[in-house]
């Protein structure tokens, strides 16, 4: 499918949360509207895609609009957020992002994050949490070490599962051992690094899986599509073929009862480091 790629000017770039998110951050920030990994393994059960105000009816994964001006608008807006974050929620933090990936293939063209990367190493905010899917986000590894310096950061990697494809869905946008990779690279580097294991998908070899995790991560996010997608008993997701390709695998992978015996599995090889749904993105470990 030809992905419509446009440039457009946002009046503001830093949105207030609402709902799961307002336990995790006082904003979200969204580089890009539209994510171009919408039509890999990601973007099958992909939350985003039933939001119309951001599809406006086009097909999920096929159309990215690039906000051009999104680091002018956060150092306009920095002080009336930083300001009514430290009132509302006692810091200002930002997660980025919820609605899009932050390292898409087109940031290398037109390096919207990268420059706001830069802006919040001249004025950081009290935390930022970067959201991934990819291996990509090493690229941006002398931006984010550098923002690390001067505000807590943690970057967060979505690895669902130690397989790269469900039988009949399509292959993962960056394969695992690629973002497995750039774990480690972030960690050595002094990085707070995170898996976060979202949705959890069925794991070919779980003891095996997050033995790898625990060697390239500071912690790991155990967080099933039921409580984790924003909808009553994941709702949202049953609506796209996911849970179906899961079912095929492994019945009990569509229970909460997976999700439970691999955060028992994770707390016997991480203790102290594992992060469960909604408080693990929060940053709770146990
Ligand atoms: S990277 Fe995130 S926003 Fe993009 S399609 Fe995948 S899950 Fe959705």
């Amino acid at each position: 499918m030809p992905i419509e790629v446009t440039q457009v000017e946002v009046a503001s770039i830093l949105t207030r949360t609402g709902g799961y998110l307002r336990t995790v951050a006082s904003h979200s920030l969204q580089p890009y509207r539209g994510c171009t990994f919408g039509n890999s393994l990601c973007g099958v059960g992909c939350y985003v895609q039933h939001n119309a105000w951001v599809t406006r009816g086009r097909p999920w994964g096929g159309f990215l609009e690039v906000r051009t001006n999104a680091a002018a608008v956060y150092r306009s807006s920095y002080e009336r957020e930083t300001a009514w974050a430290r009132r509302a929620h006692g810091a200002f933090s930002i997660f980025c992002s919820s609605a899009t990936d932050p390292f898409v293939p087109q940031e290398r063209q037109f390096g919207i994050t990268a420059s706001l990367l830069t802006a919040m190493c001249e004025r950081p905010p009290d935390l930022i949490i970067l959201q991934t899917h990819t291996h990509r986000v090493v690229d941006h590894a002398t931006r984010i070490v550098e923002l690390s310096r001067r505000c807590r950061l943690r970057v967060h990697v979505s690895i669902e599962s130690d397989r790269d494809q469900l039988p009949g869905l399509p292959p993962s946008a960056s394969p695992v051992e690629r973002r497995l990779a750039a774990c480690a690279e972030l960690r050595r580097l002094g990085v707070f690094t995170v898996v976060t294991v979202s949705p959890l998908l069925p794991i070919a070899e779980p003891e095996r899986f997050v033995e790898r995790i625990a060697e390239v991560a500071d912690a790991v996010v155990i967080d099933h599509y039921i409580e984790g997608d924003g909808s009553k008993n994941g709702a949202r997701t049953l609506r796209t073929p996911l849970p179906d390709a899961v079912a095929a695998i492994d019945p009990e992978a569509t229970t909460l009862a997976y999700r439970d015996r691999i955060v028992e599995l994770a707390q016997r090889l991480m203790p102290g480091r594992v992060g469960v749904s909604e408080s693990g993105f929060a940053g709770q470990y146990a």
